[in-house]
């Protein structure tokens, strides 16, 4: 199965998803293939994020991530993705089940995985012990059209700093791509406008019934994820899910 589409992200974690949020908001068709789980699903209680002064629980912190992504448009995959290769009319984008996506752009984001990156000319990989890609500070790598985001590219193992450059590296890529972009804004209405100024691309401003409208919408959708606790444990290391397993094993 072939599909077409503008940005294809290849990581469905922090970086990823924040990246998605931008491209997918600025009309560019963005599908995140992923094989899952992002590593912050072992976190016990996420508590430096902005925003949340008690901490939040980081599986509902990544499901609420994962809906902001859909919302704004992005296309979910479930798979490996096991090559990226590249020519003149843009990249393909192969998983190991054998679908192909051929994508104007790729943001790779998945955190120390660099195989289906080899054998790329102009895209460097660095081995600190883990694997990572060279790029410069907005994740740029040495091919046009093909970033990199998160800890995959160098960044320090925070969740605010990989959602921070996945977002920067999206925005980026929106101002390398054709279509106009000043900054992604809600203004209230008049911010602009009231000054003689065009409401600038990318920024959208919005009258007070609208403001209501969306907070509303948005506490209603606050209220729904904090009523419960979260159902699901944190993912274990695999060697300690490993031990206990052969200790009950041997219990
Ligand atoms: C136990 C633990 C606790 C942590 N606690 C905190 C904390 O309290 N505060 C904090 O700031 N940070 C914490 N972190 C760090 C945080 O989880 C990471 O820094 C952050 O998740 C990195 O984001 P990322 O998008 O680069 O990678 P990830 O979020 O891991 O996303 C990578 C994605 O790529 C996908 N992927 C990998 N290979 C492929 C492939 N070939 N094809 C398709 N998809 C692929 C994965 O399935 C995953 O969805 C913790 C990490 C751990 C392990």
């Amino acid at each position: 199965m072939t599909e077409t589409t503008d940005v294809c992200i290849v990581g469905g974690g922090v970086a990823g998803l924040s990246a998605g949020v931008f491209t997918a908001r600025h009309g560019l068709e963005t599908t995140v293939v992923s094989t899952g789980e992002s590593l912050l699903a072992r976190n016990a209680h996420l508590e430096n994020v902005p925003g949340f002064p008690a901490g939040v629980n980081a599986r509902r912190f990544l499901d609420m991530l994962e809906r902001q992504a859909e919302e704004a448009g992005c296309a979910f995959r479930e798979g490996e993705v096991t090559r990226v290769s590249v020519d003149d009319e843009g990249f393909a984008v192969e998983t190991a089940a054998g679908e192909r996506f051929w994508a104007d752009y790729v943001v790779a984001a998945t955190k120390n995985t660099v195989d289906y990156l080899r054998g790329i000319d102009g895209v460097g990989l660095v081995d600190r012990g883990k694997m990572y890609v060279d790029t410069d500070e907005r994740g740029r790598t040495g091919i046009n059209g093909l970033y990199a985001a998160g800890r995959l590219a160098e960044k320090p193992h925070q969740t605010a700093v990989c959602a921070g450059h996945g977002a920067e590296v999206a925005v980026a890529l929106l101002e390398a791509d054709d279509r106009p972009f000043y900054h992604d804004w809600v203004t209230p209405d008049g911010y602009f406008s009231d000054r003689g100024r065009e409401v600038p691309p990318g920024c959208e401003e919005i009258d007070e019934a609208e403001r209501e409208t969306r907070e509303r919408e948005s506490m209603d959708a606050m209220t729904e994820a904090f009523t419960q606790r979260h159902p699901d444990e944190p993912t274990q290391h695999p060697s300690v899910a490993a031990d206990d397993e052969s200790e009950t094993r041997t219990n």
